[in-house]
């Protein structure tokens, strides 16, 4: 159920101060030490951030998507990292559960996940399945009472701290593609489970990708997500929501930068004047504020319609394609805004473009946004 417009407004309120005061200062520290302080962690979940997404039975809460997307637009305003603390626990590492999960399976984790003591993570990408995530090749051959799983998952989002991981694995290998895939809840302590190093990264530093290698793990039937056979639809699901809350995550970077950017503007004077007073300086601040609103009318748009019960398979995947695009063409107009400073770190401006490069490629890169527009509008005729 959605908040009343002044608890929203009040909750918006909150992380926009959150965010201005807390988190900006650290954003050089936390690039730096590729670590998001303790104390700040305890903040967030003080502030009930690990369980936005969350129903309120079990301790979150239960933002519907709008209001989500409008938190999300707030984190933004920020160094990306910071929101990927407890993303997980909000999109990818949970939603599979609240949406399929079994009322002993939801009351067993969800009331960790909101408060931020369990951190979860999402393991569908392979060595073998990225872009084609339906090729999963992780074994899981039921036993018993258990499922053995087998096979290795790579770049996973917070997986150095996750105590549980959603794991899509083959449990029929005579099905090809998704007809096959089971979604697990699997504890992290279960013996057979190991968790590489994180990986070191082109950007957000401070939020931390590994390796889950699944050795002979002994899953109790009882942690399958969902039907067997139908873990690729859990995942799927999960990605649908998850591209709106990154599009909305995009349009407050890109707000972000264009503030940062005319701020600058103002103040940097070349050939006696504000670079501001130049048009064609105004001409990129212009086509930025433009994108970014066109962006957040599209995100707000389509999760107003998954509020309302719509599928958004199309809007979400528009959303993500346009919102990621949109915020590299920002942070790239910022770099030029700022000229030599844009390129300088110590102003903070290449690194959000760096940042905001991941956008484009994680849970779905542009190109299968694309695919996946083009079939959605071409089964509809248009
Ligand atoms: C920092 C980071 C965090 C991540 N977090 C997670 C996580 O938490 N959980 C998780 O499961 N995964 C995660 N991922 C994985 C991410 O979702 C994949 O990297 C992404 O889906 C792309 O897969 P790939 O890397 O195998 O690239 P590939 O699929 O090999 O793609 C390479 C190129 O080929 C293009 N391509 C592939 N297929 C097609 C096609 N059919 N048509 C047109 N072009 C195509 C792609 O668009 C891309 O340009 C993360 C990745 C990174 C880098």
């Amino acid at each position: 159920m959605a908040l009343d417009s002044d608890t929203r407004d009040q909750l918006i309120d909150t992380v926009r101060r959150f965010v201005a005061e807390r988190l900006r200062p650290l954003e050089a520290q936390v690039a730096e030490t590729d670590e998001v302080p303790g104390a700040i962690v305890a903040e967030m979940r003080e502030l009930g951030l690990f369980g936005l997404s969350i129903p309120p039975e079990y301790g979150g809460l239960g933002l519907t998507m709008e209001e989500e997307c409008l938190v999300a637009v707030e984190l933004g305003r920020t160094s990306p990292a910071f929101r990927s603390t407890f993303g997980t626990n909000v999109g990818i590492g949970s939603q599979g559960l609240v949406m399929h999960g079994t009322p002993e399976q939801k009351a067993k984790w969800l009331p960790g996940i909101a408060s931020g003591e369990t951190i979860t993570s999402f393991a569908l990408t392979a060595p073998e399945a990225g872009s084609d995530s339906a090729n999963v090749q992780t074994r899981a051959r039921a036993d018993g009472d258990a499922y053995v799983l087998d096979g290795q998952k790579i770049y996973i989002t917070n997986a150095d701290k996750a105590a549980l991981f959603t794991v899509m694995a083959r449990t029929d290998p005579g099905k090809a593609g998704a007809a096959g895939v089971s979604a697990f809840l699997v504890p992290r302590d279960l013996p057979g489970v190991s968790v590489g190093r994180p990986e070191r990264k082109m950007g957000q530093q401070g939020a931390h990708v590994c390796t889950v290698t699944f050795d002979g793990v002994r899953v109790p039937a009882e942690n399958r997500l969902g039907a067997e056979g139908e873990g690729f639809k859990v995942a799927m699901r999960v990605l649908d929501r998850g591209r709106l809350h990154i599009s909305a995550v995009c349009v407050g970077v890109a707000e972000r930068l264009i503030a940062d950017c005319v701020a600058f503007a103002a103040e940097r004077r070349q050939f006696g004047k504000p670079i501001a007073d130049f048009q064609l300086v105004q001409g990129m601040i212009a086509d930025s504020k433009t994108e970014a609103m066109a962006a957040k009318a599209l995100t707000l748009e389509t999760a107003r319609r998954r509020d309302a019960g719509e599928n958004v398979t199309l809007g979400g995947a528009a959303a993500k394609y346009f919102a990621s695009e949109m915020v590299g063409r920002v942070a790239d107009r910022a770099v030029q805004i700022h000229g030599g400073a844009g390129y300088i770190a110590d102003y903070g401006i290449e690194r959000f473009y760096r940042d905001v490069r991941l956008f484009r490629i994680y849970e779905g890169t542009s190109q299968i946004q694309q695919v996946v527009i083009a079939r959605e509008t071409m089964k509809a005729g248009g």
